[in-house]
């Protein structure tokens, strides 16, 4: 097999920039660089003229209104300006917040934020395959609970949660749902009017946009949600985020949605055929690997697997890191933590250093997939052969 160069799987990290997304970008650099908020000449009408393009063509991907499409500078702004301007708007009504404990660490950083503000925040276990549990999310839900945030599909696993059953249970107890959708916009149907979800947050650089740009769909009726902007200054965006708008990011986000809402389908089946290749080599190949998370609720170009005993990190070195790849383990300033979804599953630190999430893109190919497949089985046996305690497992010591 030859030799690539280096291979990406890792687009649950971020996306590559479609260049059909540079190319609608780049005359906004130069060509047209006006501010969409200036009134009096053609440089800001055409540059307002863009952005108003962008937030249709986005609008248009997730089944909503244009003026429902805040725009933001990613999706973890998205979801601090969700969280924390609901909390401020709703304040009087209640001071309680549900969440996940596998949500990003965008929401559940706000969220802390939120505790140390008087706030009160229930953080709901998931069960062994990422998914909520309905019934405790119905039984958390208070009186004064003004906010339910929910993830659309988890960034580690692909774990899809039930929108639509959890949308029925917020509107039943009359609170609003909020829900980080960055890793769905784009690769599977997402309609939050139709999920009945309230607030929405998403990104252009997880679907093949320019980084530093993201929206916040804020629902405009029944019901029509308010927020406190979190960034003062101009009134822009309807007065829900002031500065002036990225406009060649807005611009590509926008041909990002475009492409995604045109490609969506065959996207899908491609990296669904590629992702299943690749699991299931590897599963037959590599004794003790399991999926973690939910296999069947689950984006189609995700996988993440735990190989017992063999440290995701150093098999990722015995190939050079020449595939780029996450492990379950996340760094700190201080320490490498196991990551907090694979735990919150019920499985352990160990086995959350053990696993790897692959994420496959719009650029994957074949012959990428199959070289990684031969690297991931070399790799674990090498790191295996030299581990005692694997070694221990497998005499029944363990
Ligand atoms: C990447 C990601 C974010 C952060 O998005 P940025 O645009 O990089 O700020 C938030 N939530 C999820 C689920 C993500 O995958």
């Amino acid at each position: 097999m030859k030799e690539p160069e280096l291979i990406y799987l890792d687009n649950n990290a971020t996306t590559p920039c479609d260049p059909r997304v540079v190319d609608a970008m780049w005359p906004y650099f130069y060509e047209k660089p006006g501010n969409a908020a200036s009134r009096s000449h053609p440089y800001g009408w055409v540059a307002e003229e863009a952005v108003q393009q962008s937030r249709e063509q986005i609008a248009r991907l997730v089944s909503a209104d244009p003026r429902e499409i805040v725009f933001t500078s990613g999706a973890t702004e998205s979801d601090n300006l969700a969280i924390k301007g609901v909390f401020e708007m709703y304040r009087r009504k209640g001071k309680h917040i549900i969440t996940l404990k596998t949500e990003h660490k965008a929401v559940l950083d706000a969220c802390a934020k939120i505790e140390k503000l008087g706030g009160e925040i229930t953080y709901l276990d998931v069960d062994q395959e990422g998914l909520v549990k309905l019934e405790l999310l119905d039984e958390a839900i208070r009186p004064d609970t003004i906010l339910v945030a929910i993830m659309w599909a988890n960034n580690e696993t692909g774990v899809i949660q039930p929108m639509q059953e959890i949308g029925a249970i917020c509107d039943k107890h009359g609170c609003l749902l909020m829900s980080d959708a960055t890793q769905a916009v784009g690769k599977i149907p997402v309609n939050p009017k139709a999920t009945g979800v309230h607030l929405m947050a998403f990104s252009a650089h997880k679907m093949y946009g320019p980084k530093g740009v993201g929206a916040l769909y804020v629902s405009r009726r029944q019901p029509r949600v308010k927020i406190t902007p979190q960034i003062d200054g101009g009134g822009h965006e309807q007065g829900m985020r002031s500065g002036t708008l990225n406009v060649p990011g807005i611009v590509g986000f926008g041909k990002a949605a475009e492409i995604a809402f045109s490609d969506m389908q065959s996207d899908a089946a491609r990296l669904a055929a590629l992702r299943d290749q690749l699991e299931s080599a590897l599963l037959k190949r590599i004794e003790d690997a399991s999926i973690n998370g939910s296999r069947k609720h689950r984006l189609p170009h995700v996988c993440n697997i735990a190989f017992k005993y063999a440290e995701a990190e150093s098999v990722m070195m015995t190939f050079n890191q020449k595939v780029a790849l996450s492990s379950g383990s996340a760094c700190t300033s201080a320490s490498v933590e196991p990551s907090h979804v694979i735990t919150a599953m019920g499985r352990t630190s160990d086995e959350a250093h053990s696993s790897m999430r692959f994420s496959l893109g719009r650029f994957t190919t074949k012959e990428e997939i199959e070289y990684t497949i031969e690297a991931i089985v070399k790799g674990v046996s090498q790191i295996r052969d030299r581990s005692p305690v694997w070694e221990m497992y497998k005499e029944g010591l363990l």
